[in-house]
């Protein structure tokens, strides 16, 4: 294994903790349903269309980097709408999804998050893969759950450990009892209608990719598909959450070998047993 800078992940979990106060802020000024909708007129380096209040979150994460920047850190962010950012060094790399849900926070409905990860190593901002995370934040503004995780130190609820049962639960018809699904475009669904068929009882669609993987990482659903390929941002920090609760995750044929990059490359599964990842795999057609 190449040599891996030291990271202070309590420094970099804090300064996470401080841009997801600011993001939450601006979603907590944004009430007016019809300003909720109003696009910038571009679209992010992600290619969604650009939403005022995606903009303006990724302005208060851009925040919190600058100022760490300022204090003498040296990195690279990567993040949905403003793409890479230089800010000194190659061999520490910040993955950014200001708004993960932006539908959610668009209609008002209430799971709408931040993610924010980092990873460590030799040039990550060009090579890194989701095994170079090293630490990361997800903060739902739904519930206000914040979810965290240090690379083999943990994940965390609201700063209590987090451990997920061992295995799924199954429903008397042999199937999973409870999966969340993404990327649900009805085309998706109808795709993946029969392996849906065969190894769901119950479905749930939270609509915000972190989101749906943070609650496996809780156990409260059997595992998650997104049913579309879905990028880095999306997925960054809450891999890790799942991994270090003891779940499992992967990012279609890549496993955890997916790139940190703004590119949809494979559908992102998870599950807390290798059998449950195995039925939840087959979801997705991407
Ligand atoms: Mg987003």
């Amino acid at each position: 294994m190449p040599a891996v800078p030291s990271v202070d992940t309590a420094t970099w979990i804090g300064a996470f903790e401080r841009a997801a106060d600011r993001v939450g802020a601006v979603l907590d000024a944004a009430t007016d349903p019809v300003r909720r909708l109003e696009e910038t007129g571009e679209r992010g380096s992600g290619g969604d269309r650009t939403l005022v209040i995606d903009a303006a979150a990724e302005d208060e994460v851009f925040v919190e980097l600058d100022a760490l920047h300022a204090a003498g850190e040296r990195f690279t962010a990567l993040s949905e709408e403003r793409g890479t950012v230089d800010y000194g060094s190659a061999d520490l790399l910040v993955v950014v999804d200001p708004i993960d849900g932006s539908m959610n926070a668009k209609r008002g409905l209430p799971h709408r998050a931040v993610s924010i990860a980092l990873a460590a190593g030799p040039d990550v901002a060009t090579r890194g893969t989701m095994e170079d995370v090293v630490c990361g934040l997800v903060a739902d503004f739904g519930p206000g759950e914040r979810w965290t995780a240090v690379r083999g130190g943990g994940a965390f609820l609201d700063g209590a450990p987090l451990t997920g049962p061992a295995e799924e639960r199954v429903a008397d018809d042999g199937r999973l009892e409870l999966v969340a699904i993404e990327s649900a475009h009805p085309r998706h669904v109808q795709e993946s209608g029969e392996a849906l068929l065969a190894h769901v009882h119950r479905l749930r669609a939270i609509g915000a990719i972190a989101l749906s993987l943070c609650q496996v990482a809780a156990g409260r659903v059997d595992g998650m598909a997104s049913l579309w390929r879905c990028r880095a941002v999306d997925a960054a920090a809450a891999q890790l959450v799942v991994r270090e609760s003891g779940g499992l995750v992967a990012f279609g044929d890549l496993g955890l070998a997916a790139p940190l990059d703004l590119a949809p490359h494979a559908p992102v599964v998870a599950a807390r047993s290798a059998t449950g990842l195995a039925r939840v795999a087959e979801l997705p057609h991407p």
